[in-house]
């Protein structure tokens, strides 16, 4: 747990340093592609050598567009380990660690049901998730309140995928300051922050969204100003314990038979 706050504290540097290289080489690159196109416009027609040098210097531009975007996706997305995790055990892992996380006018309350099947996720990834994730609760609270650490066993059908099925569901809840419409609709972006710079990297909630997609599973954010916050990482049930629960199923129907 130790490591995962290191990690979670590189990541955030890695993040503002990448964040800030990025937005400035994509200015310095907006100048020069603005350049180019005003030279392109005052190019007579016949001088199509030159034309067509600037028509290259424009494509590398816009080349080194998508370098920049691909530097940004490469500090939010990290190979992944994923393996059966219990999440009551883990989170009961860096309870401590937590609780240190936040001022003393914050609780931090735990629930989690005894039969609360593994979910199949990188450990480490979720542990730095998971401190992103209380921390933004802190920070959401400044005059002190509840911080709910949850597991959950739900079904549905989520969005964009074809069955419904079984999901292990890690749910943070704050009563917090919550978000406007306008900030929930980007608090995901990588890179979005309201904290002003220095303080958030805006990347907490991004990788929150990019563990939970590549796990192939989901994160949902509900929030209401004034109100509070409720994150909700949906992961999939470990393999392992899904045939575990299909061979129980069929012993189960071969007795009754
Ligand atoms: P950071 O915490 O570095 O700002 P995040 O990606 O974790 O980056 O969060 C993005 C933004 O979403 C925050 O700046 C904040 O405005 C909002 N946010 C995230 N979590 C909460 C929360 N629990 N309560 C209120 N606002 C939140």
């Amino acid at each position: 747990a130790e490591a995962a706050l290191r990690q979670a504290q590189k990541m955030e540097a890695v993040g503002k340093l990448t964040g800030g290289i990025a937005h400035d080489f994509n200015n310095l690159l907006a100048v020069v592609a603005g350049n180019l196109e005003l030279l392109r416009k005052r190019v007579p027609r016949a001088e199509g050598r030159i034309e067509h040098l600037i028509e290259n210097a424009l494509l590398a531009t816009r080349r080194g567009e998508g370098l920049v975007q691909r530097l940004l996706t490469f500090a939010r997305k990290q190979e992944l380990r994923p393996s059966s995790v219990s999440l009551p055990d883990l989170v009961m892992d860096m309870r401590e660690l937590l609780q240190r996380s936040v001022d003393a006018n914050i609780t931090v309350d735990m629930r989690f049901p005894l039969n609360l099947p593994p979910a199949y996720v990188d450990a480490n990834q979720l542990e730095m998730v998971l401190i992103n994730l209380v921390v933004n609760a802190r920070d959401a609270m400044p005059n002190g309140g509840a911080i709910c650490i949850e597991g959950q066993c739900r079904s549905a059908t989520l969005e964009g995928k074809d069955c419904n099925r079984e999901y292990v569901v890690l749910v943070v809840c704050d009563n917090g300051c919550g978000m406007t419409p306008e900030i929930l609709a980007r608090a995901t972006e990588p890179f979005f922050t309201t904290k002003g710079p220095g303080k958030g990297t805006g990347l907490g909630l991004s990788m929150a969204h990019g563990l939970a997609e590549q796990s192939g599973g989901r994160l949902q954010v509900h929030s209401t100003p004034e109100k509070g916050t409720t994150i909700e990482l949906w992961l999939p049930l470990s393999t392992m314990s899904a045939e575990k629960h299909d061979v129980e199923n069929s012993e189960n129907s071969g007795n009754h038979a």
